[in-house]
């Protein structure tokens, strides 16, 4: 499967090409939100799990034909990307091919490791996860690695903050009842005085997640929280960009390839494929008829998977 997938439309970062240099749902964590459904390789080993070359290479040539302004380039996708033991050269390498910006979103675990912080020393924009500050909140929203300690993470991300020269934005995704009670709000407060990030985005649960139990917080709460948080903080909304880019390639090997990476409504497809809606449909129903993909409903929008 190709390591580069996009460009696609973030409600982050603009028009983002995206990279991924694990493999599917290898992570140091389990989010019970996690979009990508239950982890199969929970480690913290730093590994070459893909070889850096062909990723190399798939980059030199989407930039050599690129026909869209791509705004970032993003490491994220299917896994934990600081897993990656070569993520450092991945970075330096595509700085010396372009000017556009690189991003790495990263769930913070490995922070606390002296060579994360350097592999990531190159890039321009880091965004770290921090979903709960108290251990049990923690090891319910995230299910960690073994090894993983929540205090050893925060003094990760506080250690990385102070030397690295980009710009630092925390997210932290809040799940009704597991970590939006006033007292872990008031603790991650004081840790993020401690973090001093350039932005804080609270996020919820848009697509479906791992476990039906990990449900969204109304967005007066998730408002809420913000004000509590002060200017640098922000509300993701779910994206609802108007963007459009054609591209090469059978629609329907398209749409299974975006949905291998995450779930998505006919309205994301759309937007990525750059198609309008009815095409889209279409070519769902052909899929769906063929059992290649399926249908699933999450708060009130629907979302469609690949079927395993
Ligand atoms: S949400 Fe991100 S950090 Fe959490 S399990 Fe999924 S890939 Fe890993």
């Amino acid at each position: 499967m190709s390591c580069i997938y996009g460009p696609v439309p973030s409600r982050r970062l603009g028009l983002s090409l995206g990279i991924d240099v694990v493999p599917r749902k290898t992570c140091s964590y389990d989010c019970i939100y996690c979009q990508l459904g239950r982890v199969t390789n929970k480690t913290v080993k730093r590994d070459i799990y893909i070889p850096v070359e062909p990723i190399i290479r798939e980059i030199e040539d989407f930039l050599g034909q690129m026909n869209v302004p791509v705004d970032y380039i993003t490491f994220s996708g299917s896994g934990e990307p600081t897993l990656h033991s070569q993520i450092g050269l991945i970075i330096g390498q595509i700085k010396e091919m372009t000017s556009i910006p690189v991003a790495v979103i990263t769930n913070g675990s490995l922070l606390f490791m002296d060579e994360v912080k350097r592999d990531l020393g190159q890039a321009d924009l880091v965004v770290p996860s921090l979903d709960a500050v108290s251990k049990t909140v923690y090891e319910t929203i995230n299910r960690p690695e073994e090894s993983l300690e929540i205090n050893r993470v925060i003094q990760g991300i506080v250690e990385f903050r102070a030397q690295f020269r980009g710009q630092v934005w925390i997210e932290i995704l809040y799940c009704r009842g597991i970590n939006d009670d006033p007292s872990e709000v008031a603790r991650m407060k004081r840790v993020l005085e401690k973090i001093n990030p350039h932005q804080i985005q609270l996020n919820t649960v848009y697509r479906p997640p791992a476990e039906d139990f990990a449900s969204p917080v109304a967005e007066e709460r998730l408002r809420e929280i913000k004000d509590i948080f002060g200017p640098k903080a922000s509300v993701i909304t779910p994206y609802r960009g108007n963007q459009s880019f054609g591209g090469k390639g059978e629609v329907e090997t398209r749409i299974i390839d975006a949905l291998k990476r995450r779930p998505l409504t006919a309205e994301d497809m759309a937007t990525i494929l750059g198609l309008h809606p009815q095409e889209i449909v279409k070519h769902l129903k052909v899929l769906l008829n063929d059992k290649r993909i399926r249908h699933r409903l999450h708060g009130r929008r629907s979302f469609y998977e690949v079927a395993t």
